[in-house]
């Protein structure tokens, strides 16, 4: 014995310590594991230089050629390619903003690449392009400036031949054309592009697949806690992976991959990772926001639209596991039209499964403004093209981006056959948190939706280890369940996901797999069935009653003020043609019921609802596009409003008072002055579809409306009702003479104008934040005068002056009281403006108390606080209502009534109209011009009640004075009954809101398969009645028609009869509504 060998052990184990090993210093380990695969002082010597095992640039492998589309025109693929081509290269430059140029582009793969596993084109230009074939085929998208700029060449084009494909580059990128850095700041209309890159690259496909595996798997070492042993065992692999990394030798990638495996595990190169492993946590799901217009126009979304679905359609091949949720039923018509190999792509996708139309709207829309009626469309709309073209209706309302949803949409929804909803936008709120993730929303109602809020707090999620870690991190509801859904894909601009997410995500899968902790992310099911799994647990969800109001983009009630009063202007328009439009089919067999243009109107509409648009948070040019679409939907308004009238017996030519009758859609009875011509006035009474008018003069002999100047500049206008005091510009009293009450507050000026500097955090054109408030001005008066004194009307006027640039002429008009009828103060302003970063209101201190102020929105009423007790309530500080506010104390109240406005704000007393804003951007002249605003001062005896619905109804569609013909004259005179087809009876809370035809009546649906051709059509006539309870208590009432009616349904607002009711012989039936019900109704002809 001797030596060390009597120390040896009796295991392998040795003795003696061989050398000195030390423990891993975490961070210097961390921070080396990105230098193994980032660009910078070791790209030629780290993984990055064995990506590509050989590039082919220039000539003769790609020649190049271009042709400069004129101007801002996009041309068809067609029209582009018969156009002569130049020569061209890398390195030359493209321009201006939103300028197209088509590339003929030569491929021939050098022999050097042909036998390499996988060829790639590079093309990158910064811009966006599509690439097409040469036969014109659409067949994917890039993105420009790193992202997206491989186009895998087939394998055909391994023949040593030349092969032609062509690339369309607009010039924008993703997010527009932005100056600088700052996406929101106005495109730069002379933006150059220069051709950075066109190349064949032959990719090591192993070294990429290892980029991906050292990328999640550093991931794990940087954010697994390190009181993990999955964190130590990361940080471990990845730098054993590193250290077995030998330049230049393919050999030890491969090594590097099976050292890679011992954490992500052996599956990760195929979808099969999603085979094995239970308790899934996360659903994975592909999405591609595409805003269908914001920083570049509709124009530009179109082709926006094509390329990122056909880059989906192109990743299924490759990534069977993709399943892909898409929406708006807009874009898919535009695919349709424009790109319909792309279109038949899809088409076979969907019937895959892997590619989901869902949302079931027209457009992803603001839900804050639209009216009930508007919403109630884009699901008409939606629905019906996905049932159309998809044989099925979406189950999930998807609105990911929407800036707060109003209170009534789970009924609408469950009314349009869904009853999910996924949005994650109240992530943003910047006051407080919101509380769930998992729940069930319910509307004004009573009706629920099952609501999922992805937790990773993004529709665009990057699909990061660290995405789907907060996935279950940030999950605020798993006391009832911990499952969520994880929306990932490149998204505003469009793009969708990418071959990085998906490799992502099967590394994670593989993590979770191989050695838990990160959750487990599961692909291939789609956004139904996890509400399908969701569902059954539904139960014991916690429940969120009212709206979801966002805590950020206030000020989107106000920007772009023309696009919002052409919202209100051509949704009363819309109900007037409808309605008047059913009467006329139904009175004259040759009229057809014009569906064709009221599908068009209606498409205008809705496409302008869209969230960046209806808000104001789109560049110029965007607006120049909706004025041009608002103004097509007023001409067909009008030319359908003139074919009708002549139909129902009366016409537009100006009459005398003796053949002038009103034509009239509100359904309940009226009283109200009319014009007859500059200096005739009538006054309408009664109800149905014609108001008699008889001559003002003749019922008041007295002057009925008086103004006069009491006191140097102080002016009294009075009527039987109200007394009005104008002292500098402002009303300093308001008298109610039939209560014997002051509206006012003591020493108070309504009707004042003030103005406060407006600088959001960020977010010009979204947002106007909480110390705005603190910056208020108020502006003084000039001096007023007499304006108008007529029998019927009187008018003082006031200038006002904002600054050198800007003023307002302020008008306050009080008419004759009516019998019977509340009367009110009406106001204009004809504002000039010129500011920048100002928010200019109009305010009213009334003498009313109380802690909630109502609100109107679609389909109902929404009260919120007037103080700010908690940070709930004083984030309400800027809040949305439609025709109306209303302050109310028990027995009396005020009710400020608008003919365009959104944004509204009520502070103790003080009631609050929101005028106009001046962002400069994304839109560097928004808002800047000549407004004309309407509103009016409403008192009213009671609490909020009937009286405001029916102002605010009757001050946004005042009644106009048509000639008569006999017939009418004769019908109207003998009581008007004969001439009103159709009444609403009993409780005033009840709102006869809609008369339209059915949308499948054989009779009036257009030919066109776009609008439902493959839906089956309904045999004769109906008519379609949409009611609803205004204020939020039951309501009984009868509905009474002069149509020869068969049947009668209660229907959805798919127009889906879900039960019967009874029709008594005499064409009535009754209704009953519970509150807040918006209840439909097919009459069966
Ligand atoms: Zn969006």
């Amino acid at each position: 014995m001797g030596g060390g060998r009597g120390l040896r052990s009796k295991n392998s184990y040795p003795v003696l310590a061989s050398r000195p090993v030390g423990q891993i210093i975490s961070k210097i380990y961390k921070d080396r594991i990105r230098s193994f695969y980032s660009p910078g002082q070791y790209e030629k010597h780290n993984l990055l230089a064995m990506m590509y095992e050989g590039i082919a640039s220039g000539e003769p492998a790609i020649k190049l050629s271009v042709w400069d589309a004129p101007g801002q025109e996009r041309p068809t693929f067609q029209e582009a390619t018969k156009n002569e081509f130049r020569n061209t290269g890398v390195g030359h430059s493209f321009g201006p903003s939103w300028s197209t140029h088509w590339f003929r582009v030569a491929i021939t793969v050098p022999e050097s690449l042909r036998h390499k596993e996988h060829l790639e084109l590079h093309w990158d230009a910064d811009t966006e392009g599509m690439v097409w074939s040469q036969d014109g085929q659409a067949l994917q998208g890039l993105t420009g400036g790193g992202e997206r700029i491989e186009w895998i060449l087939p394998a055909s084009f391994r023949d040593g031949r030349e092969h032609v494909i062509y690339i369309e580059m607009a010039c924008n990128r993703m997010f527009g054309n932005s100056p600088g850095g700052d996406i929101i700041q106005p495109p730069d209309p002379n933006k150059y592009f220069t051709l950075k890159k066109a190349d064949i690259v032959a990719v090591n496909l192993e070294a990429r697949a290892l980029y991906i595996d050292i990328w999640i798997i550093g991931d794990a070492a940087r954010e697994f806690p390190e009181d993990s042993w999955e964190q130590h065992k990361a940080l471990k692999t990845a730098s054993d992976v590193i250290d077995s990394f030998k330049l230049g030798d393919k050999e030890s990638i491969a090594k590097c991959r099976r050292i890679a495996q011992e954490y992500i595990g052996p599956n990760v190169d195929s979808h099969k990772v999603y085979s094995a492993g239970k308790d899934i946590k996360v659903y994975g799901i592909g999405h591609c926001h595409i805003d269908s217009c914001w920083l570049w126009p509709w124009a530009e979304t179109k082709r926006k639209v094509a390329r990122s679905w056909s880059n989906q359609c192109d990743l299924m091949d490759r990534y069977p596991e993709l399943n892909f949720a898409c929406s708006q039923a807009q874009q898919y018509q535009w695919l349709k039209q424009l790109y319909p190999n792309v279109w038949d792509r899809v088409k076979s996708k969907v019937r895959a499964g892997q590619f989901q139309p869902i949302g079931g709207s027209w457009v992803e829309h603001d839900t804050n403004m639209p009216s009930g009626e508007s919403l109630v469309r884009q699901f008409v709309y939606g629905q019906r093209f996905f049932e159309n073209h998809f044989g099925q209706r979406s189950q999930t309302f998807w609105l990911p981006d929407t800036f707060g949803y109003s209170a009534q949409l789970p009924q609408l929804c469950r009314l349009a056959g869904m009853n999910r909803f996924l949005t994650q936008k109240l992530s943003w709120n910047n006051i407080n948190k919101f509380p769930h993730t998992t729940f069930n929303w319910v509307a004004l109602d009573g009706s629920q939706v099952i609501c999922h809020m992805p937790p990773s707090e993004t529709y665009t999620a990057e699909a990061h280890f660290g995405d789907v870690r907060r996935s279950v991190s940030q999950h605020k509801s798993m006391d009832q369940d911990a499952t969520s859904l994880l929306v990932f894909g490149k998204g505003d601009g469009g793009g969708g996901p990418t071959w990085q997410h998906l490799e992502k995500l099967r590394r994670c899968r593989g993590i979770a797999d191989q050695v838990g902790l990160l959750p487990r992310v599961h692909m291939g099911n789609t956004v139904d069935e996890f509400f399908d799994f969701l569902e059954p647990k539904a139960g014991g969800f916690v429940t969120w009653y009212g709206e979801l109001y966002f805590e950020l983009h206030r000020g989107t009630y106000t920007t772009q003020a023309n696009n919002k009063l052409y919202n209100r202007k051509s949704e009363a328009m819309l109900r007037e043609v409808e309605w008047l439009a059913t009467a006329a089919s139904l009175k004259d067999s040759s009229y057809k019921y014009p569906k064709a243009d009221i599908d068009a109107m209606w498409e205008s509409v809705l496409l302008c609802q869209f969230h960046d648009c209806l808000p104001g948070s789109s560049v110029e040019m965007v607006y120049d596009d909706s004025d041009k679409e608002y103004e097509k939907v007023f001409q067909t308004g009008e030319r359908l409003l003139k074919d009708i009238r002549k139909v129902l017996g009366v016409s537009d030519l100006r009459a005398s008072l003796q053949n002038s009758v009103a034509i009239n859609t509100l359904p309940w009875h009226r009283k109200e002055l009319v014009n007859i011509s500059n200096d005739e006035v009538g006054v309408a009474c009664g109800e149905g579809q014609f108001l008699a008018i008889r001559p003002f003069k003749m019922v008041e002999e007295q002057p009925a409306v008086t103004v006069e100047e009491v006191r140097k500049g102080v002016f009294v206008l009075q009527n039987d009702q109200l007394r009005v005091e104008v002292e500098g510009g402002c009303v300093t009293s308001l008298y109610d003479r039939v209560t014997k009450r002051e509206v006012i507050e003591k020493g108070g000026k309504a009707n004042q104008y003030v103005i406060f500097d407006d600088k959001p955090l960020y977010w010009q054109a979204w947002d106007v934040e909480v110390y705005h408030l603190e910056t208020r001005q108020e502006l003084p008066c000039g001096e007023t005068t007499i304006s108008e004194k007529k029998p019927h009307r009187v008018s003082v006027a006031t200038k006002i002056q904002i600054s050198d640039a800007s003023s307002i002429k302020s008008t306050i008009t009080l008419s004759a009281a009516l019998k019977g009828v509340q009367s009110w103060v009406e106001c204009h302003a004809e504002v000039e403006w010129h500011e920048k970063m100002k928010f200019l209101k109009v305010e009213f201190p009334v003498d009313v108390r109380s802690t909630e102020a109502s609100y109107e929105t679609a389909f109902g009423i929404v009260k919120r606080p007037t103080h700010y007790n908690t940070s709930w309530d004083m984030a309400k500080f800027e809040v949305c209502c439609h025709r109306f506010a209303d302050l109310s104390e028990h027995n009396y109240g005020v009710s400020i009534l608008n003919d365009s406005k959104y944004g509204f704000a009520t502070t103790g007393n003080v009631m609050r109209l929101s005028l106009l804003r001046a962002p400069k951007a994304p839109d560097a002249h928004a808002d800047m011009g000549t407004h004309h605003i309407r509103w009016a001062i409403l008192p009213h005896q009671q609490s909020l009640s009937h009286t405001t619905i029916r102002a605010a109804f009757a001050f946004n569609q005042p009644l106009r004075a048509v000639a008569s013909s006999p017939d009418v004259s004769r019908l109207v005179a003998a009581g008007g009954g004969g001439a009103n087809p159709i009444k609403l009876l009993g409780d005033p809370n009840l709102v006869l809101d809609t008369v339209k035809r059915g949308e499948d009546d054989e009779d009036v649906r257009p030919g066109d398969e776009d609008v439902g051709g493959n839906l089956p059509k309904r045999k004769g006539r109906n008519v379609i009645l949409r009611i609803y309870d205004s204020l939020g208590g039951r309501g009984r009432g009868t509905v009474k028609t002069t149509w020869a009616v068969r049947a009668v349904f209660k229907c959805n607002l798919l127009e889906d009869d879900l039960e019967e009711i009874p029709l008594r012989g005499d064409g009535e039936f009754d209704i009953e509504l519970r509150p807040f019900e918006v209840a439909s109704y097919r009459l069966a002809l």
